[in-house]
This record gives structure tokens, C-alpha cells and sequence, in this order.
């Protein structure tokens, strides 16, 4: 199948599968989801590459990924069982290597792949089928309180920060795994977190509320001037998981002209929450795209797949699989000029809104 839509996608963990199992994004790997040849098959065209301190349920499992999301929820029951924030000195040393990680697939690339910093740079990548990184920090474990990592991050060309993963740290509190109940689970923001969504703002990065409880979500909301963006998250309504964004979070989202990016992650999609079940159709996947466009709008809708960090559908199975994505949503009743918001127009128009450039 031939890519004809180049797809810019909200989330992917692949810099940590490169390292877990010492593999080079230009060989086609037979694991995982994305590589340069897979990629380009497919039509993925880049997106949100997730620096993530890895957790007790990631390390020493050379990334399988049943088996990360299996101890991912065993780790995650209720708040009495998440585990704490990982200590500082190692969460800087893993995030130093996983961006150094990234800056030399870039020089090793020949112009094939490029840390995008500007919208217009994004814009150029996907014209030029150039595989565009954007750097994002998923849980700001390797970021002090005086925010000093976060000056150099920005600078090292780091444009996005999630301020959890699914545990605490000195600035909130992500939510635990919990399906069939509301992403209310605990505190907001802490008064450190309040300040990072400030510098943030003033450095026109994005604040990415995914795995944010609801009270932190609010209180990003009720902060930040910029537009509110969900990069890996789905509709609660479809599928009541934790994770997954409520009505009144996705009216939020759409009156700050903000974004939702549809993960692929077959629990998140489910309204059963079976969370390891590959049998998942492609259908629940246009489900969700239809209920988020309903809600939110056709312009603040895309992709935020999650590759390389959850378990895909098997007619998706991995990035060579996101034509038929699109031609699901094509015979659902998307057209040329929608098909190209979904796939990475709305990305561009948000980035470009945040970022300023
Ligand atoms: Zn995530």
C-alpha cells in the first residue's frame, strides 16, 4: 500500500526501544513500531519523540511491550501503589542519553532526519519527506525546582514537556491505570508546577496535559495562555480510563483552540478496557476520531499514536500500518482536505500557535 497522507503524530516512545535493545532507526527492526524504513513506508512523517525516565516497569525488559504494559498496571492500581518519582541524578543521566540519542540519529542521517524547533521547520520536513523530531519530555523528573534544566533544555531544542507520566513528581500528579472511574484522583498541581507552566508559557513550550490527573488539568487550564494540548489521549466517554480526556476536559481543550491527539493504545480505545488485546478494530479507532471531532472540532483533531509505548491493533500493527487508518476514516466520510488536518495539518496549526513562529 502506497503512503499518500503524511502523517505527524503526537507521541512515540522510540528512543527508549533504540536503547532498551541497542537498535539504529535505519535498519528496519523486527520489533516495535517505528524505524526510518517503516517510517517512510507507511507515510510517518515524525512527530512527539517522548524522553521518559524510565520506571521499575520499564527497566530490565529490553522494551516488550505486553510485558512493560502488564507491570505498567500491576505497578499502577490505585495511588497507595504508585511508585515515587525516580531519584534526580539518574532521571538527568537517562534524559541526557535519550536526547544525546536523538542529536546523533540526526548527524548520522545525511539530511534524512531533523530536530525541528519551528513550525516552519516542521512544515519544511514533511514537504521534503525529512523525518521530523520534536523533542518532548514525557514527566519532568530530570527537571529542579529552579527550573535551571528546563532553560537548557529549551535551548538544546527541547519544545514540549509533559509535566507527568503515571507518577508523581514535585510538580503533580499523573493518574493511576484505573478503568470505569473519573480522572479525578488526586491533588492539583503542586506551587512548583504552577510556576513550570509559567516558564513554560513564556518559552512558548507546550504544556501536554496527557496523564495529568483532572484537578492538574485545571489548574493548567486555568493558567496557561496557551492553547491546552493532549498528545497521546482519548475520549473517557468511548472508553472510561483514567487516561482518557471527559467532556467538560475536551470543551476545555476546544474553547483554548487547543488539540487532542488519538491514541492507539487498544485499552484506550476499547470501552471493555481490555488493555493487551491486539482483536481490536479499526473501527474503534474511527469511533473515537468521530466523537473528538464532534466535540471539539475538526481543526483540533490528530493523530498521538503512542507507537513504540502501548499495544497497536493488529490491522495497524505498526507505523508501515497507518494507510489503513486513513482509509478507514476515508470510507467513514473524511475527505482529501480533513484527511490532511487529521494527519498533521492541525499539528502544525497549534504548534505554530504556541510556539509563535
Ligand atoms: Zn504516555
Amino acid at each position: 500500500m502506497i503512503a499518500r497522507f503524511s502523517v505527524f503524530d503526537g507521541h512515540n516512545d522510540v528512543v527508549l526501544r533504540l536503547l532498551a535493545k541497542g537498535q539504529s532507526f535505519f535498519d528496519r527492526n523486527p520489533d516495535g513500531h517505528i524505524d526510518l524504513p517503516r517510517a517512510q513506508e507507511g507515510g510517518l512523517g515524525g512527530g512527539f519523540c517522548a524522553i521518559s525516565v524510565p520506571g521499575a516497569h520499564r527497566q530490565n525488559l529490553s522494551g516488550d511491550l505486553t510485558e512493560m504494559v502488564k507491570r505498567a498496571l500491576a505497578g499502577h492500581g490505585d495511588e497507595s501503589t504508585m511508585p515515587p518519582p525516580p531519584e534526580y541524578g539518574y532521571s538527568l543521566n537517562s534524559t541526557l542519553e535519550q536526547m544525546a540519542c536523538l542529536f546523533r540519529t540526526e548527524a548520522q542521517s545525511g539530511g534524512r532526519v531533523k530536530i525541528v524547533r519551528t513550525a516552519e521547520e516542521l512544515a519544511a520536513c514533511l514537504r521534503d519527506g525529512v523525518f521530523a523530531v520534536l523533542l518532548h519530555i514525557e514527566g519532568a523528573e530530570a527537571i529542579d525546582a529552579e527550573l535551571n534544566a528546563l532553560e537548557v533544555f529549551y535551548q538544546a531544542g527541547l519544545r514540549s514537556l509533559g509535566i507527568v507520566w503515571s507518577r508523581p513528581n514535585i510538580f503533580g500528579f499523573g493518574v493511576p491505570f484505573k478503568f470505569g472511574v473519573s480522572p479525578d484522583t488526586g491533588p492539583g498541581l503542586t506551587d512548583a508546577g504552577k510556576e513550570l507552566v509559567r516558564v513554560c508559557n513564556r518559552l512558548r513550550m507546550v504544556v501536554d496535559v496527557s496523564h495529568l490527573n483532572e484537578k492538574g488539568f485545571w489548574d493548567v487550564a486555568r493558567l496557561t495562555t496557551a492553547p491546552i494540548i493532549a498528545t497521546h489521549s482519548n475520549a473517557h466517554a468511548l472508553a472510561p480510563w483514567t487516561r482518557n480526556l471527559t467532556d467538560p476536559q475536551l470543551d476545555a481543550i476546544r474553547d483554548s483552540d487547543g488539540m487532542v491527539g488519538l491514541n492507539f493504545h487498544v485499552g484506550f480505545l476499547r470501552d471493555d478496557g481490555d488493555m493487551a488485546n491486539p482483536d481490536t478494530p479499526l473501527s474503534a479507532m474511527v469511533r473515537q476520531i468521530d466523537y473528538l471531532v464532534e466535540r471539539v472540532g475538526i481543526d483540533r483533531v490528530g493523530f498521538g499514536s503512542d507507537f513504540d509505548g502501548a499495544i497497536m491493533p493488529a490491522d495497524i500493527g505498526d507505523s508501515t500500518g497507518l494507510p489503513r487508518l486513513i482509509d478507514a476514516l476515508r470510507l467513514a466520510g473524511y475527505d482529501d482536505a480533513t484527511l490532511t488536518k487529521l494527519a498533521h495539518g492541525n499539528w502544525i496549526r497549534v504548534l505554530r500557535q504556541t510556539w509563535g513562529e
